[in-house]
């Protein structure tokens, strides 16, 4: 059975990750920050299931706490199989509004929490010469979105960390891959009006918003062994928002 972690699977689409690699037999490992009790309530759902699940604090801005996060779970369970660079967060700011701390803390959650949890499960990995990251960006990491500079700038690093990675691992049977979602429902999103949804659904090839359930299928197809030829690679799940 392989060992999943999923970074900020306390709400939204990491729950969601969670809820869908679970039920595929994956060991779930719910990392969360503040929401201690989303966390808790979604691991006893799993388990009350028959499913596997655990739960682990740390704010993967912080390496020391990433540091100690993998130590506690590679002293308790062997090691990351899985890893989903998930947790993040949004702010719309007008760039000339951006204070030093907002960027630092943007750049922090969202681009060096990959580099830092990547950094702790590469040793098992390339031990086992097996690994599967799979890293979420976003579109405006693809194509920028407008008073979303520090935003878009980190999630384009994941992209570009996603393709390095993947160059450097990939003779040690370990993909990379990254998953830029579109506009999908959750808290995040949830600042967004009725009319701005239904704006964004015109401006959608599909006619609808995503759900978290879309991004945890592609995750899903990471994961899995099916996806063993595909490395470095950037998968739009947007309804063709973005093409
Ligand atoms: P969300 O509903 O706001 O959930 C964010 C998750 O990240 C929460 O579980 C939160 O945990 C966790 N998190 C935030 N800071 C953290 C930290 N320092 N350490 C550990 N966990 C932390 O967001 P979402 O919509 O599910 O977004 C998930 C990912 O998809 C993000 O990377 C986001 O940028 C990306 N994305 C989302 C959309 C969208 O439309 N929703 C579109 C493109 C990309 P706690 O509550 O426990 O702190």
């Amino acid at each position: 059975m392989r060992n999943a972690l999923i970074t900020g699977a306390s709400r939204g689409i990491g729950a969601a990750v969670a809820v869908k690699l679970a039920e595929a037999g994956y060991r779930v490992f719910i990392n969360y920050c503040h929401s201690a009790e989303k966390a808790e309530t979604l691991s006893k759902e799993l388990r009350s299931r028959g499913f596997f699940s655990d739960i682990v604090r740390a704010d993967v801005s912080d390496p020391d706490e990433v540091r100690r996060m993998f130590a506690e779970l590679s002293n308790k369970y062997r090691g990351t199989d899985i890893l989903v660079n998930n947790a993040g967060i949004a702010q719309t700011k007008l760039f000339t509004d951006i204070t030093d701390d907002d960027w630092r803390r943007m750049l922090s959650v969202n681009l060096s929490s990959a580099f830092y949890c990547c950094r702790e499960a590469l040793p098992f990995m390339i031990r086992q010469q097996f690994g599967r990251i799979i890293n979420i960006s976003s579109m405006w990491g693809q194509v920028g979105g407008s008073c979303e500079v520090h935003y878009s700038a980190a999630k384009a690093g994941i992209i570009g960390l996603t393709k390095a990675l993947a160059m450097e691992e990939g003779l040690s049977g370990i993909t990379v891959n990254c998953i830029a979602p579109g506009v999908i429902k959750t808290d995040m999103t949830s600042n967004l009006t009725e009319t701005d949804i239904t704006a964004l659904k015109e401006e959608t090839p599909t006619g609808t918003i995503g759900t978290p359930e879309d991004i945890a299928a592609a995750v899903l197809f990471f994961a899995s062994d099916s996806s063993s030829f595909i490395t470095g690679q950037v998968l739009g799940v947007n309804g063709g928002f973005v093409v």
